[in-house]
């Protein structure tokens, strides 16, 4: 290679980068960029919830959450998190070839910054699920983003926390999950979903047991006594990790 040769080599780089640059901040304006969030982990899993359970998948935790269920599984995440950039958290979801990304928490809508970050993903290319509590209002949220929706039953101790007018916002794509510690709590998520027409308006509907209060197999017979439009749904990371907490 001469001088000329490598003179225009080296302008032709320059011109690519500048050009990727210019592409970057249209797509992603810097101030968007730097946001930050309090986010206790980042990993690649198996999906163990909602209709996508089964496939691999990107979870970006949040940290902090506003309710207190008794059940919660994910107590370490309610406190401390450290705090990253969109621009971080972006360039650790896009370390995974992964192309499925769920934010969760905590309560990930707890943090006004949340839509942000579910926009810039959707931007990217990825598909965005947001697991939210259902206290928070959803329609925050950016379109394209579906939304999987916990309603909190008696046993939770959560239950005065739902925001109702969360369900005039669901689309047919979001998914509703009840999770479930005892018959009361059984009784419950039937009548909310006849409450609400929650089965006209979400293709899913899940009954998700606590197993260390109420065995599947007794959800299960209540389930195919009623038939409820909902499915019988098990965590299935805690199948295939049995006893670990984080990360996965
Ligand atoms: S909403 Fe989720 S993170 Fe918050 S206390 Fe309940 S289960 Fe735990």
């Amino acid at each position: 290679m001469n001088d000329v040769e490598g003179h225009g080599e080296e302008r032709r780089e320059k011109k690519n980068n500048l050009a990727a640059a210019v592409v970057w901040c249209v797509k992603y304006p810097k101030e968007e960029l730097l946001m930050s969030l309090l986010i206790s982990e980042i990993f690649a899993s198996i999906q163990g919830e909602s209709s996508r359970a089964g496939l691999p998948c990107i979870f970006i935790r949040l940290a902090g959450c506003n309710l207190k269920c008794r059940w919660c599984d994910t107590t370490y995440a309610k406190e401390g998190g450290s705090e990253k950039s969109i621009n971080t958290i972006l360039e650790a979801v896009g370390s995974w070839k992964i192309r499925l990304v769920e934010i969760t928490g905590g309560e990930p809508l707890y943090q006004p910054e949340c839509s942000t970050l579910a926009q810039q993903l959707l931007q990217a290319g990825y598909t965005v699920l947001v697991e939210t509590n259902g206290s928070q209002p959803i329609a925050q949220l950016p379109d394209g983003v579906i939304r999987i929706m916990d309603i909190k039953c008696p046993d939770s101790g959560m239950a005065d926390h739902f925001y109702s007018a969360n369900v005039e916002a669901l689309t047919e794509e979001d998914e509703i999950k009840f999770v479930l510690a005892s018959r009361r709590d059984y009784e419950y998520g039937v009548a909310m979903i006849r409450q609400y027409r929650l089965d006209q308006r979400c293709r899913h509907l899940f009954f998700s047991p606590v197993l260390r209060d109420l065995p599947a197999a007794q959800l299960a017979e209540w389930m195919l006594a009623d038939l409820p439009p909902a499915r019988l749904h098990l965590q299935l990371h805690t199948v295939i990790w049995p006893g670990v907490e984080r990360g996965v």
